[in-house]
């Protein structure tokens, strides 16, 4: 009979983030470290200065376009499926459908494997790779969304709330507030699919991020930048930015907007208030409620770890459902917002 070390005797966290000890790595470290593997491209889990860099290749592109000079001294691409081995500990990178390629990092040592899964969600997003439960000893999760409130609607619906808002006011236009990085080509895709094949127009940040999509073979139909444009020609149309600039000067550019924004946040009332939201569209990249529980099922680990968010309920939830399961609050985790 063997014995396989416990995940809690060699997968740490520490204050600089989720420390492997065999392997002598961080994943998503919070601050400098000499070898790190980054789930995604968020700022909140792909920070500047790491030394050596491990990734897939479009959350290199990601970081590269994003950090410039900052985004690692040096770095090492793996593609979803394949392994390597750090240090005795066998590393796999499987998708987990949060935005361009974001993954899970499958850990195997002595007969032991945690994964953890970054920031991930479970409903099909044409612009990314679907996520792929991995059975494990200890699997690592966010809980942006950890509370039973948190149930995101089909996204076709939320859709069709903007496209309806379009057609009622064809002397307005809608601008949704939407993150430059995953988000916003969500949207773009899902409109797509809703048969909306009208121009949309772009922020600058939301453009070049389309730009370094569509190098990864996605397509957006006919999307325009925002500038230079007058403002009668918005009349009836989308325009995406991020968040933080839809309340800006420049929204006062548009004729008569109606400020939408795309996020599971705009399932809580009160935070769509605060931002002057009119149409609040629930679009989210993180897990629900059902989709965390259920995914605990799919991977049927018997221990669960919380890196950050609405942790408690879902601990309790866990714990009732006959799983270990602990906090590792993870700080600096879950603040991707765009100011
Ligand atoms: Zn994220
Ligand atoms: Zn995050």
């Amino acid at each position: 009979m063997t014995h396989a070390p416990h995940p809690e005797t060699w997968l740490k966290p520490v204050p600089g983030g989720l420390y492997c000890v065999p392997g002598d790595f961080f994943i998503d470290p919070t601050r400098r470290a000499d070898r790190a593997i980054i789930t995604h491209g968020h700022s909140d889990h792909a920070r500047a200065d790491n030394g050596a860099v491990l990734a897939t290749a479009e959350t290199i592109a990601i970081m590269r376009h994003r950090l410039g000079e900052r985004a690692g001294a040096s770095h090492q691409t793996l593609a979803y499926g394949e392994t390597i081995t750090i240090g005795e500990v066998a590393v796999r990178l499987v998708p987990a459908g949060h935005v361009l390629g974001s993954a899970q990092v499958v850990l195997d040592w002595k007969g032991s494997r945690a994964v953890v899964s970054g920031d991930y969600k479970r409903r099909l997003d044409a612009t990314c790779a679907p996520f792929e439960p991995v059975p494990c000893d200890v699997f690592v999760t966010e809980a942006t969304f950890g509370l039973p409130v948190f149930r995101h609607p089909p996204d076709g619906e939320e859709i069709d709330k903007l496209l309806h808002a379009l057609r009622l006011y064809p002397e307005r236009c809608v601008l949704v507030g939407a993150y430059s990085l995953g988000k916003a080509q969500r949207v773009l895709s899902l409109i797509r699919a809703r048969g909306h094949d009208a121009p949309i127009y772009l922020h600058g940040a939301i453009a070049t991020m389309c730009g370094l999509y569509e190098q990864f073979g996605q397509t957006f139909g006919d999307v325009r930048p925002w500038q230079g444009v007058a403002k009668d020609a918005f009349k009836g149309h989308i325009i995406l930015a991020p968040p933080g600039v839809t309340a800006d000067l420049w929204a006062r550019k548009l004729p008569d907007p109606v400020v939408a924004m795309a996020s599971g946040w705009m399932r809580v009332k009160q935070r769509a208030k605060q931002r002057s939201v009119e149409l609040p569209l629930v679009i989210s990249d993180h897990a629900d409620w059902d989709e965390l529980l259920r995914t605990f099922d799919d991977v049927g680990a018997p221990e669960i770890w919380v890196t950050h968010g609405a942790e408690e309920a879902l601990i309790r939830q866990a714990t009732l459902t006959g799983r270990r399961a602990r906090a590792l609050r993870l700080v600096g985790l879950g603040e991707e917002e765009e100011t």
